[in-house]
């Protein structure tokens, strides 16, 4: 099999796969692992490096309740290290749900006759976008099936659309995209259309999983899909989102996976990718796959933890398919964003019911209900800055989650007054008066602790005192 080379260790080349399933599942058998390795790995992701692959396995394979718990503590303070309080918000739109792919853990699979077929219309996207900031955001994921309608040209047109509307003080200002991979034309038209993060996920790292679930369509194909990010490296897009199903294969070699992604793309392009996703697989019309791999709320506590330390620099997604009570508690672990009055139906941010989730309309169940109002205001109850920054991106700052992390002072600086800033915007234009005032409180702690990080916060307090006299879309 062209995945085993003779001596472990693939050598990463552009364009090129660079997944040895036996050199992880190595790493995996023998990596040994005590305490004093584990405090030895810890301390060197809280130093700031990025965990190679058999430092990741020592955390991986320390199976002790008191070493996991340890893991568990320094992801925690990682997280307060280097993030802060920082939650970076947004909400899905899917735009269309043809496909012509047969991923057996889909529910929009091309065989599943049951599943009512869907694409929005200019119009129905619009209503959707204008819905979406009336509830206050300003963050997209736009998310498409894999078809010959859903083109770049057609992905580059809709994203453009949702850039165009605007409604009151509302604007999205940050569209990212899920979509099936394309060649690097392809990539170069999305490109044009100033799109933020290009996501995929790679689902498995494990190649015969891959083939095994991935039964038709042109994803069936491990390698095109495993170098999608490459090409969109290639065309210049190089704000990318990584991502693995967990549920298909064993989470200890996906999260290696990851990591080995990771390396690859440090080792080519010099770059990390910008965010990392790791969704458990939930219920979905006609879902298709043997739960022997299902991953349980600890397993996916310890991953998360071990994930947040091998890759200190890159954010962590955990989206609304994961109930409250997960989501709240695994916050702290260092997830850097979540999604939040989260609707997969396409139409249904605009309708504004609460009906309950139809399966037959939709992708997958999704856990957490709660609106983006009900998520803010918990986030500023439980001191958490909600945060709606586009500000690297638009001033050109690609590679943020770097210089938060690299450049010192540059949280202090620029992530938590932008974070601030957007907090104010959302007060001001989209909450109730309780959410309100304990915003504002917030604002004023945060200032405070800036200040005594003895950080000038002059030209903050102007420009929050100029988002409650009317102006928009400030930032440093
Ligand atoms: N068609 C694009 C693709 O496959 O890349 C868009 C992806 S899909 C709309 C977004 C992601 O949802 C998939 O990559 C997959 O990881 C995830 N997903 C699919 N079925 C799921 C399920 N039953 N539960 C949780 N996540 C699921
Ligand atoms: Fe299609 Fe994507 Fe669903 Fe696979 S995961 S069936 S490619 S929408």
């Amino acid at each position: 099999m062209i995945y085993t080379p003779e001596k472990y260790s693939i050598p990463d080349k552009r364009m090129k796969p660079f997944i040895a399933p036996d050199e992880i599942w190595n790493f995996i058998k023998n990596t040994k692992t005590d305490k004093h390795r584990v405090r030895d790995v810890i301390s060197a992701a809280l130093d700031k490096k990025r965990l190679s692959l058999e430092e990741t396995a020592v955390l991986i394979n320390a199976n002790e309740p008191e070493l996991i718990e340890e893991i568990k503590e320094g992801a925690k303070k990682l997280k307060v290290k280097i993030y802060g309080d920082r939650i970076v918000l947004f909400a899905p739109l899917y735009v269309g749900n043809l496909c012509t792919n047969n991923c057996a853990y889909c529910g929009f699979k091309a065989t599943n006759k049951d599943v009512e077929r869907k694409t929005l219309e200019k119009d129905e996207l619009i209503r959707e976008t204008k819905a979406l900031l009336n509830s206050g955001h300003k963050r997209l994921i736009m998310v498409y099936g894999e078809h010959p309608r859903y083109s770049p040209e057609f992905i580059a047109e809709t994203v453009e659309t949702v850039y165009r509307v605007k409604d009151k003080n509302g604007e999205i200002r940050r569209v990212n995209i899920n979509a099936a991979p394309f060649d690097v034309e392809g990539f170069r038209k999305i490109r044009q259309a100033r799109i933020g993060t290009y996501q995929i996920f790679q689902e498995t790292y494990h190649p015969e999983t891959y083939d095994k679930v991935h039964m038709s369509g042109v994803k069936k194909n491990f390698e095109w899909r495993l170098t999608a990010l490459d090409r969109a490296q290639e065309a210049g897009l190089d704000d990318v989102g990584l991502g693995v199903l967990l549920g298909l294969y064993d989470w200890r070699y996906e999260l290696l996976g990851l990591v080995r992604h990771v390396n690859h793309f440090e080792a080519t392009y010099h770059v990390g990718p910008h965010t990392i996703s790791f969704p458990r697989i939930k219920n979905a019309t006609r879902l298709d796959i043997d739960k022997n791999y299902n991953v349980n709320d600890r397993d996916f506590l310890r991953m998360i933890a071990v994930l947040r330390l091998a890759v200190p620099y890159t954010g962590l997604i955990l989206t609304a398919r994961e109930p409250a009570h997960v989501r709240d508690e695994i916050l702290s672990y260092g997830v850097s964003q979540i999604d939040g009055g989260t609707k997969i139906e396409m139409g249904a941010y605009s309708e504004n019911s609460n009906k309950p989730q139809d399966l037959k309309k939709e992708q997958f169940q999704i856990n957490d209900n709660r609106s983006l109002a009900e998520i803010m205001d918990e986030l500023i109850s439980n001191d958490y800055i909600p945060s709606f920054c586009t500000a690297c991106y638009r001033l050109g700052r690609t590679g943020e989650h770097f210089m938060e992390f690299s450049v010192p002072g540059f949280i202090k600086r620029f992530c938590t007054p932008n974070a601030l800033l957007t907090l104010a915007e959302y007060l001001e234009d989209y909450a109730d008066d309780k959410t309100k005032d304990k915003g504002y409180a917030l604002i004023e702690k945060k200032i405070a602790e800036i200040e005594a990080a003895n950080h000038k916060t002059e030209k903050l307090i102007e420009k929050i005192n100029l988002v409650k006299k009317g102006k928009r879309d400030l930032y440093f």
